[in-house]
């Protein structure tokens, strides 16, 4: 039974979280937001300790298809990363500040980019795509993500500066708009670079938040060295081209772990 316990721990942690918002903000909407999502993901981690392949890939369309339909279609709630600078310049601590500051700022320093692994709905379908193992050396250009944190952030303000009219309705259609050019993008560089996570790699403006929060994450892959072999599996069939083999927090690309466990479940002598 041991085994069973990092869901359980997952799931008090995701309802210690529901509770405290919903009794500091009075809104059970955080009650039933948090105790939906930290029972998706308990539910992935059960279903990965029982070692059900698809495990990782049933949270994340279960989180992802929530966050895009429910909160983003239906209840209108951009949580992109402009809805949380809408948030923030509003000065109102709700919906994408909230789901910021948990998931992709302070979240990372306890569960690194977990997010990434099981939640993001832009990721949940580019791991559909066939090349779930890079099929090409990482390229250099991910530069580029500082790019589109700052075209995010000049659009949202330029709207406030300029005193747009009715700007809740411009984020939902930023919603539409951006979800759309990022897939597109997402899809064509899949191809391109033979790599799903490319995207991931070199484009998502929200990785300017999540690849400095997660360097001090507690939970990380590490390696048994006395059980490793130097097989080079692990490294292998990463998606994020991550040295998992190295335990110190500077290891290439340590910050673009996304905790998918793919090393693993591969590695043959169980050393990480
Ligand atoms: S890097 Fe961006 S697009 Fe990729 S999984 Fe993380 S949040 Fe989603
Ligand atoms: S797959 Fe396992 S044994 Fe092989 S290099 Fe990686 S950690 Fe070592
Ligand atoms: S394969 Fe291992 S090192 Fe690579 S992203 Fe997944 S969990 Fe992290």
């Amino acid at each position: 039974m041991k085994k069973y316990w990092p869901p359980v721990v997952m799931l008090v942690i995701f309802e210690i979280v529901a509770v405290t918002l919903w009794l500091t903000k009075d809104n059970m909407f955080y009650l039933f937001n948090f105790s939906y999502i930290g029972l998706s993901i308990s539910f992935g981690v059960f279903l990965f300790i029982r070692k059900y392949k698809h495990a990782r890939h049933i949270v994340q369309l279960l989180v992802g298809l929530y966050m895009l339909i429910y909160l983003g279609l239906i209840c209108n709630e951009n949580m992109q990363i402009e809805g949380f600078w809408y948030y923030l310049f509003m000065g109102v601590f709700e919906a994408a500040t909230i789901h910021y500051a948990v998931a992709k700022i302070f979240g990372p320093l306890l569960f690194g980019r977990g997010w990434c692994g099981y939640a993001c709905w832009t990721a949940m379908v580019l791991d559909f795509l066939p090349y779930k193992v890079p099929g090409n050396p990482r390229k250099k250009i991910g530069w580029i993500r500082y790019i589109t944190f700052a075209a995010s952030l000049i659009f949202v303000a330029a709207l406030f500066l300029a005193k747009v009219g009715n700007i809740e309705r411009i984020m939902f259609w930023a919603f539409i708009v951006g979800n759309v050019i990022y897939y597109a993008v997402g899809i064509i560089l899949a191809y391109v670079f033979k790599d799903n996570r490319a995207f991931c790699k070199y484009i998502c403006p929200i990785t300017v938040f999540l690849k400095p929060m997660s360097y001090f994450s507690l939970l990380r892959i590490k390696c048994d060295k006395d059980k490793c072999v130097s097989c080079g599996k692990c490294k292998k069939v990463c998606p994020m081209n991550v040295d998992v083999t190295d335990n110190s927090r500077k290891r290439l690309n340590g910050t673009e772990c996304i905790l998918c466990m793919e090393c693993v479940r591969n590695c043959p002598k169980g050393a990480l």
